[in-house]
C-alpha cells in the first residue's frame, strides 16, 4: 500500500522531527531520531510544512537554494516544541524576495505574529523573525476553517483536545490525503465522532501516540494520547495507515520497536514515525490527459 513512484503528481510525506516536547539524544536514540515536530509534505511539486519544531532546521538545510520563494507553514499550535526551528530555518537566512508564511488556527482567528515576536526577541532570544533577510507573514484562522491559499489549494483543519488548543489538518492531493493529528488528547468515550469523521477513510494518519496506555494515568490531562488510541481512532474510521508520532523522550529504539511490533500485531499498516523517513502515495484519480498519455506507452 505504501509505495515510492517516480510521479511528481503523487502526495509526499518526510518526517523530519518526530519527538514531542524536547529533543532526545544519544546511541540509543539512533532509529526514530531526536528532533522535535515537523513534517515535509508535498502534494505534487507543491510544499507544505506541519510544524516548526527543531526538526524546521535540517529540512532547511536540504532545502536550501532550492526552497521555493513562498513557504507556507502550517502551526498545530505555538508550544515550543512546535515553533523553535523557526529562526534556524535556512531558506530564511538565503534570499530577501522570499516569503515565508505561517497558518495558526487555535488563537480565535489571531495569526501567530504576537506571540512569536514576544518569544524570538531580546532577551529570550538574540534576533527577530523580522530582522531575517525574508519577509514572514503570519495568518490566522479559526481551526475547523478550511485554509484557502492564492493558488486556490484547499486544506481541511479541524480543533484539537490539548492545552491551550490545537489545530488538525487535512491535506488532499490527486485523490489522497493525509492527516496530521498532534497534539491531543483522546477523549471519553473514545473516538470522538467529529474527529472519527475528520479522518475517515484517509491514506495516512499521523497520530499524537506520546504515551502508551500502561503509563497513561501518570500523564492524563498533559494534552497527548497513546498508540492504543491512535489505532482505536484509525480502525474506526478506514483510516489506511497510521503513523504514531511526538514520540516521548523518554522512549528508546528498544522501547519504541517493542511498542511497534505490539502495534502491528493489532493493526498491520501502523508504524512508529522515524526521522526522515519517506512516504509516496501515486495519485488515485487518474485523469483525462493520464490516460491519453498512458496510451501513447507502447506495452511491452
Ligand atoms: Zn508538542
Ligand atoms: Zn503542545
Amino acid at each position: 500500500m505504501l509505495r515510492c513512484v517516480a510521479s511528481s503528481d503523487a502526495l509526499q510525506v518526510r518526517f523530519w522531527g518526530t519527538r514531542g516536547s524536547t529533543c532526545a539524544s544519544g546511541p540509543e536514540f539512533v532509529e526514530f531520531g531526536s528532533h522535535t515536530p515537523c513534517v515535509e509534505v508535498r502534494c505534487g511539486e507543491r510544499l507544505f510544512i506541519l510544524d516548526a519544531g527543531t526538526g524546521l532546521s535540517a529540512l532547511g538545510a536540504e532545502l536550501a537554494q532550492n526552497a521555493p520563494d513562498k513557504i507556507d507553514i502550517l502551526l498545530s499550535h505555538l508550544h515550543l516544541d512546535h515553533i523553535s526551528g523557526l529562526p534556524f530555518f535556512k531558506p530564511a537566512l538565503l534570499a530577501k524576495e522570499r516569503v515565508i508564511r505561517t497558518y495558526c488556527g487555535h488563537l480565535d482567528g489571531e495569526s501567530a505574529m504576537e506571540p512569536l515576536g514576544r518569544l524570538f526577541a531580546p532577551p529570550l532570544f538574540p534576533v527577530r523573525l523580522g530582522q531575517l533577510p525574508a519577509r514572514f507573514e503570519h495568518h490566522g484562522f479559526r481551526a475547523g476553517e478550511p485554509i484557502t491559499f492564492d493558488d486556490g489549494t484547499r486544506i481541511e483543519t479541524h480543533p484539537l483536545n490539548h492545552p491551550g488548543g490545537a489545530t488538525g489538518f487535512r491535506l488532499s492531493h490527486r485523490g489522497r490525503s493525509i492527516c496530521y493529528i498532534s497534539d491531543v488528547e483522546h477523549s471519553d468515550p473514545w473516538p470522538d465522532p467529529d474527529l472519527a469523521a475528520f479522518v475517515r477513510d484517509t491514506d495516512l494518519m499521523i497520530f499524537d501516540g506520546m504515551f502508551f496506555d500502561a503509563e497513561y494515568s501518570y500523564c492524563r490531562g498533559w494534552g497527548h494520547s497513546t498508540w492504543q488510541k491512535g489505532v482505536e481512532l484509525a480502525q474506526q474510521s478506514g483510516v489506511k495507515a497510521l503513523a504514531i508520532f511526538h514520540l516521548y523522550p523518554g522512549h528508546n529504539d528498544a522501547t519504541l520497536k517493542a511498542a511497534e511490533a505490539e502495534m502491528q500485531r493489532i493493526m498491520p499498516t501502523a508504524f512508529m514515525a522515524r526521522e526522515r523517513q519517506f512516504l509516496s502515495f501515486a495519485p488515485a484519480d487518474e485523469t483525462v490527459a493520464d490516460r491519453a498519455q498512458a496510451a501513447k506507452v507502447p506495452a511491452v
